[in-house]
């Protein structure tokens, strides 16, 4: 990872000046056409910014090496932006990333950045900088949001500023990609926490799934998000229920949410379900599966009370 620019404008007299750290880890916002088509450019995002800088505001962008497209986003990335943003005592943060897993590092930041006291803003685009898109816009929205929104990670996009820790991407192509289903998490103490190399996975529960399928793949997990049917529920086929039990018994976490974007489970509304909360899963209630599994992973990267490998 290198620092690529350093902007430091002049200050005018008596004016407040924002220091922004800008993190940028790749994304459509700063690719370019390439024969397997759009592949991140280096350069692209840095010369955008050092147009838009401002007399009262500087910029230092840090660009990951290599930029990925967020296709490749790991829980190490999260754990370079969590130490970078923990490093930085200026006034706010842009982190620019892809839209295709923009809902993970937004929950991802959320959950492990406890006590945030400055703003943190995901920015990305459906259209690169440079090609009459929406690029140029959320970028310069993110700069606006680092001045006047409060402490919380955010999400600028589409002339919008949303909360980021439970984030949608609700369409493919349209510029208006996004919608948030949570709020900003509660104020509370200063912890940021890292990710650890733990087992995960989010499994849909569909018709036709088989208690076999479904035990070999929880063998693999330490834990998992099972997206169950509306307000909770699972075919009622025993073999599915004693997969789960089985896996429980090893101690593997498993936390439900609903396959429905919106209102969350009901736990004890119906028969089908019922099983699920006897056996001890947990109760995701409205939690996005993104919400969910980031959940988990804090959880189990500190089970012990220790802080995994700090990067
Ligand atoms: N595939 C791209 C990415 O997630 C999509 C985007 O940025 O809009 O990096």
């Amino acid at each position: 990872m290198n620092v690529k620019t350093e902007l430091t404008a002049r200050l005018d007299a008596g004016s407040r000046r924002s220091d922004v750290l800008l993190v940028h880890t790749g994304g459509t916002i700063g690719m370019g056409m390439t024969p397997s088509g759009l592949a991140p450019v280096a350069g692209l995002l840095e010369r955008a910014v050092e147009s838009y800088g401002s007399a009262d505001m500087a910029v230092t962008v840090v660009s990951f090496d290599p930029l990925v497209d967020s296709a490749d986003i790991t829980h190490e990335h999260w754990n370079r932006i969590v130490a970078l943003i923990e490093a930085w005592d200026g006034t706010g943060v842009i982190v620019t990333h892809g839209t295709d897993t923009m809902s993970f590092t937004g929950a991802a930041l959320s959950q492990a950045l406890s006590g945030l006291a400055i703003p943190v803003v995901l920015c990305g685009a459906m259209q690169p900088l440079g090609t009459g898109g929406d690029a140029e816009d959320n970028l310069k929205l993110a700069l606006g949001a680092t001045r006047h929104q409060p402490a919380g990670v955010w999400l600028a996009f589409a002339g919008r500023i949303l909360p980021a820790a439970g984030l949608v991407k609700h369409h493919t192509h349209r510029a208006d990609a996004f919608r948030a289903v949570l709020p900003v998490p509660q104020a509370s103490e200063r912890r940021f926490r890292r990710f650890g190399p733990v087992r995960l996975a989010v499994m849909t529960i569909a018709p036709g799934l088989s208690g076999e399928v479904l035990a070999a793949m929880l063998a693999a997990l330490d834990g998992a998000v099972l997206r169950l049917f509306g307000a909770g529920t699972i075919p009622g086929e025993p073999a599915l229920l004693a997969a789960l039990q089985g896996a429980m018994a090893r101690g593997c976490r498993l936390r439900a949410v609903s396959q429905c974007e919106q209102g969350g489970l009901s736990p004890g509304a119906y028969a089908a379900g019922a099983a699920l909360w006897q056996i001890g899963v947990e109760n995701g209630e409205a939690e996005t599966p993104e919400a969910a599994l980031i959940r988990l992973w804090l959880d189990l990267s500190h089970r012990d009370g220790s802080e995994p490998v700090r990067l």
